[in-house]
């Protein structure tokens, strides 16, 4: 297996069943004061409280500190895409309508783990008792971040499908949409995670929390990706059109 590419210059390999390893500079994860204040419910920067603000800016700084970023993957071929669910070489028959909607025309699944590292927690941990808004913010810095780390990984791909003309599509995790949070653990069986340093409770929780894994559709042949809110009936969803 390849060593950790820590240049981030080299291209991702989309070759099929190797498995990768991905590590980030936290700094190069975008997660901004306006997306922060927004996630604690704030209409705006302007809108927070000044010591909202002020508690923004240093747990931006400290997840920025703290994080260890690190990504996992392997692309893995699509077998057999139908209206209830996928199927991925290697991997159990995956049920649900959301997940084959987005897999619609792929021909590959980039299978991933992703995470901050295991210090974002035990400080996130530390501050609870003495300082519980300290803590909820700086939760609230981590899992902005997280999800940057996603998209970094999405938006590398995205340059590494170009040159073999493949697009990428929505990035689908266990959990989420109706897909069940159970195949979290098919997704753990199939991904060596402890490489970096991710396991799995016996409630599909991933430890370190500050973490996420998923599918991702790679689509070729000129194809568009599939969009998993097309006809899904959750009409008030807040992460329609992500
Ligand atoms: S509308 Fe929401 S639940 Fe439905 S597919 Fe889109 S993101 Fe998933």
């Amino acid at each position: 297996m390849p060593d950790a590419d820590k240049s981030k210059k080299e291209k991702l390999t989309l070759d099929i069943g190797v498995e990768a390893i991905l590590e980030y500079e936290a700094q190069d994860l975008v997660s901004t004061p306006e997306a922060l204040c927004s996630a604690l419910g704030f209409p705006s920067v302007e809108a927070a409280p000044q010591a909202v603000r002020e508690t923004g800016l240093v747990s931006l700084k400290e997840a920025r500190r703290l994080a260890r970023p690190r990504v996992i993957y392997k692309v893995l071929r699509v077998e057999n895409v139908g209206s209830e669910g996928i199927a991925v070489q290697g991997l159990p028959a995956l049920g649900s309508e959301r997940l084959a909607a987005a897999f619609e025309g792929a021909d590959d699944a980039v299978l991933f783990a992703a995470t901050l590292g295991e210090d974002m927690d035990r400080e996130i941990d530390r501050l609870g008792p003495d300082d519980l808004w300290g803590s909820f913010v700086l939760d609230a810095a981590a899992a902005l971040m997280t999800d940057a780390l996603a998209s970094r990984l999405r938006g590398d791909l995205e340059e590494a499908g170009q040159e073999t003309g493949r697009l990428v599509g929505v990035r689908m995790g266990p959990g989420f949409c109706d897909w069940s949070v159970r195949d979290q653990a098919v997704l753990f069986d199939n991904l060596e995670t402890e490489r970096i340093g991710i396991s799995l409770t016996g409630g599909a929780m991933m430890v370190p929390r500050k973490s996420l894994s998923g599918l991702i559709p790679l689509v070729g042949g000129g194809r568009t990706p599939g969009d998993p809110c097309i006809g899904c009936a959750r009409t008030d969803c807040v992460y329609r059109g992500r």
